[in-house]
């Protein structure tokens, strides 16, 4: 049997459309033809597993073979018969190739992956693709599909020994440059590190008489079972820091990971580490890898979880993120909403649960971890609200509260007159330390809030909490605290005040708006008698701006 036929679209020639408009991701091609021949190879594995195929699987391996001209991936699968090429090559994928241009030709370069252009996107490299496939069905007859990129194709009986598919693709003049053993390497490391059925490309090398040579040993490029679709009650704590080295080789151990595992309203799996957090410096986005089931998609993943949790490293797995459309359409999408939350809430429960635990190791990895969680915090309300049951204040001894503990601390000692609870503290130790034992003296407590989110945590908690103001230290309503007893031991009358007011003022910087106040008071053994302090609401919104 011999067919030459018209590939079933109505429009004129599609191919240069394909190579135009996804120009900037053409290596794609061969995460496409790769997780062909996976799925093919899947479901004849299914077959047998069913009794449906009752023949000998033998090895499964695809193999990825280049020489000048031609880049060749071929798989021991189902393979296909002449009725199934013309039904899901020549008439399927190609009207969902056109389908798919049409409708995103404006917005190529922010579709995920673009995924859904499948076979046909091994166009846009090859100016012939070539079909030499045998289906596993007894009496099968072998197949040759060819198509030179015009909407023409040819198919006709061929030869071929063995059951499955191999896919030649004539790469063209414009793309030799993937006729190159590293460049090819460099993709399947990319693509397809992670799939389930092993992929062959060259040989092992081993070094002999001062060089590399090839061995007799295929070179299998990828880890068919990740750690993130093994059984977490088999990983050890070990089996999770290797897969972080082998994904992130030069960083610093994880602090902790959560082991995602649904399947039910939506299929998702992965890990997640929180990384070690030091500084803005070390706040590296884009380091979550999206794959669907084990074929790299992107790794970029905004859009797909809460801006807070790009921060975390790792990989996510969920066929049921939507690949084929734009990061606007992404964001709609009521499965990667479910998705999105159930992330944001396995990462809270995570978090509560070490807290609640290992409450001392939690603690020391507080300054780590803070950053991160006070972003999630500002950013995500369903996340404060469960935040706000393990984040923690600290004072300027290391002492580390809760909120409820912080809030019982100083309920008793430290409200103003109009009933407000009144939380001290200090942005700079050092620098403030006058007024932090002074404050220390009159039996108050201090917090140390001197991270980068540090203001604006201030101002959310100021919102959430009732009736509570932050002040700090060398702030003028320190002095209008209520206290216990008063031990004032310098008198001044009013007309000396005023005096010295003058002579101070005059040496004081000349910073915008800022009014700052002299007290003069002995405030205790060790403070001085004399205090500077300005208003709280002025400084703090100057800090705020030149924050921005
Ligand atoms: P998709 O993989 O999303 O179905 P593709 O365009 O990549 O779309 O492939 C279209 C169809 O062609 C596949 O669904 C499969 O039926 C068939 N096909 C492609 N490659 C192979 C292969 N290597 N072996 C068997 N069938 C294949
Ligand atoms: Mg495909």
């Amino acid at each position: 049997m011999s067919k030459q036929g018209n590939i079933g679209v109505t429009s004129e020639n599609i191919f240069p459309i394909i190579k135009k408009f996804l120009y900037s991701d053409h290596e794609i091609f061969l995460r496409e033809l790769v997780s062909n021949a996976v799925d093919a190879t899947q479901k004849l594995k299914t077959l047998s597993s069913v009794g449906e195929f009752k023949g000998d699987l033998g090895d499964l391996t695809v193999h990825v073979k280049y020489d000048d001209n031609t880049i060749t991936i071929s798989d021991r699968g189902i393979g296909m018969t002449a009725e199934e090429i013309d039904k899901y090559i020549n008439q399927i994928a190609f009207s969902g190739a056109e389908e798919f241009v049409e409708k995103y030709k404006n917005d190529a370069a922010s579709i995920i992956g673009h995924f859904g252009l499948g076979f046909y996107s091994s166009f846009m490299v090859s100016k012939k693709v070539e079909i030499v496939t045998k289906s596993y069905k007894e009496g099968a007859v072998a197949m040759k599909w060819s198509c030179d990129g015009t909407p023409e194709y040819t198919m006709e009986e061929t030869e071929k020994a063995d059951r499955g598919t191999d896919i030649i693709l004539y790469i063209d003049d414009d793309n030799k440059d993937f006729l190159n053993k590293d460049k090819i390497n460099g993709l399947l490391t990319k693509y397809c590190r992670f799939l389930p059925v092993p992929i062959a490309f060259g040989k092992k090398q081993e070094w002999k008489d001062g060089k590399y040579v090839d061995t007799d040993e295929d070179n299998i490029v990828n880890d068919t079972k990740p750690a993130w679709v093994r059984k977490p009650a088999d990983m050890t704590d070990e089996d999770y820091k290797k897969f972080y080295r082998d994904l992130y080789p030069m960083s610093e151990e994880p602090l902790f990971w959560i082991h995602l595992n649904v399947d039910y309203p939506f299929n998702l799996t992965g890990i997640l580490y929180f990384p070690r957090i030091k500084s803005n410096i070390d706040l590296h986005r884009n380091k979550i890898q999206l794959y669907c089931n084990q074929v790299f998609v992107t790794d970029s993943v905004e859009g797909i979880v809460p801006e807070f949790l790009t921060l975390l490293h790792g990989v996510l797995d969920s066929p049921d993120i939507p690949l084929n459309v734009s990061r606007s359409y992404l964001q709609s999408d009521q499965n990667v909403k479910k998705i999105s939350n159930h992330i944001t809430k396995k990462v809270a429960d995570r978090l509560e649960e070490i807290f609640k635990s290992e409450r001392p190791q939690f603690e020391e990895k507080w300054d780590s971890l803070k950053l991160f969680i006070q972003y999630g915090m500002l950013t995500d309300e369903k996340f404060y609200d469960r935040a706000a049951k393990f984040a923690l204040l600290k004072d300027v001894d290391d002492v580390y509260y809760t909120f409820e503990e912080y809030k019982a601390l100083v309920k008793d000692s430290q409200t103003d007159k109009d009933g407000n609870l009144i939380y001290l503290y200090t942005t700079k130790k050092d620098e403030q330390y006058s007024y932090i034992q002074a404050a220390k003296d009159k039996g108050y407590s201090v917090l140390l809030m001197d991270g980068q989110l540090d203001v604006h945590v201030i101002g959310q908690l100021e919102q959430k909490f009732e009736k509570t103001r932050f002040v700090r230290v060398d702030s003028d309503t320190i002095d209008n605290l209520i206290r216990k007893e008063d031990s004032g031991k310098v008198t001044l009358d009013e007309d000396q005040k005023n005096a010295l007011q003058e002579v101070f003022k005059s040496q004081m910087p000349k910073i915008e708006k800022t009014e700052f106040y002299v007290t003069f008071e002995a405030l205790g053994e060790n403070a001085n008698p004399v205090m500077l302090t300005q208003g709280e609401y002025m400084r703090r919104m100057r800090e705020m701006s030149s924050m921005q």
